[in-house]
């Protein structure tokens, strides 16, 4: 296995640097919009077509930023189920349209973590969409809240996509790397440097054929 440190390394400078294209490619990405939205025709599906490229531009450039320099982080004692709570509600409408239903199991009211809430929130939001976009036939999320034997709060995401073969597991969260067309291959990256930040581990478990689980334990704060 590639030495961790190396690993961490390399990718904060990738980091660093993709940090500051994005910031660059922001200012004119804002000012196209802007022009295409003022002169949006009535029904032109054209328009519509570089409004999504654009939004997905803009998506891309958002996901780049979060890896620049440390932001100041807002560190809070947080219920990490309310936070969970919270990223399910987002998903919903997309949910319901591809026939997904997420089933959140909890044995106690409460799992405070000391955390920074849109960081974590985007690590949730990251697996959660890979998990919905490998069920494209629909299905059921499991997630899954417990307290690991050194009281340790674990999340643990269940779904029944398609799977990832096991040799590929070591190479989930290498920058650009994706299996989608549309993919960018940087949300998991951002996500493994987010629980990394907060002191957790993120593993992924899957036999490549029916099924992904994504495992997330963090330091507790009781
Ligand atoms: P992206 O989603 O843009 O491709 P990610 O970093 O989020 O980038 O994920 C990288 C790759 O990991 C995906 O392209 C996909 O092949 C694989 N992957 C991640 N999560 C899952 C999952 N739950 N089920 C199947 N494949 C997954
Ligand atoms: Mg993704």
């Amino acid at each position: 296995a590639e030495d961790i440190l190396l690993r961490s390394e390399k990718l904060s400078i990738i980091g660093e640097l993709a940090a500051g294209v994005a910031h660059e490619i922001r200012n004119p990405l804002t000012t196209l919009k802007g022009f295409m939205q003022l002169y949006k025709r009535a029904d032109s599906s054209i328009d519509e077509l570089l409004l999504s490229e654009l939004d997905r531009i803009e998506n891309i450039t958002s996901q780049l930023l979060t890896l620049g320099k440390p932001q100041a982080m807002e560190l809070k004692r947080t219920n990490v189920l309310e936070l969970i709570e919270g990223t399910l509600v987002l998903l919903a409408p997309e949910a319901m349209m591809s026939n997904i239903q997420f089933n959140l199991k909890f044995e106690e009211s409460s799992y405070f973590i000391i955390c920074e809430k849109n960081q974590l929130k985007q690590v949730f939001l990251n697996i959660l969409k890979n998990a919905m976009e490998a069920m494209k036939e629909g299905g059921e999320i499991q997630i899954n809240l417990r307290k690991g034997p050194e009281d340790e709060c674990v999340i643990a995401f269940q779904d029944q996509g398609c799977g990832i073969p096991e040799e590929l597991l070591p190479r989930l969260g290498e920058p650009f790397y994706t299996l989608k067309e549309k993919g960018t291959g940087l949300g998991l990256m951002i996500s493994h440097k987010i629980i990394k930040q907060h002191n957790g581990s993120l593993t992924f478990n899957s036999n490549g054929k029916e099924g992904t689980m994504v495992e997330i334990k963090l330091p507790s704060a009781s």
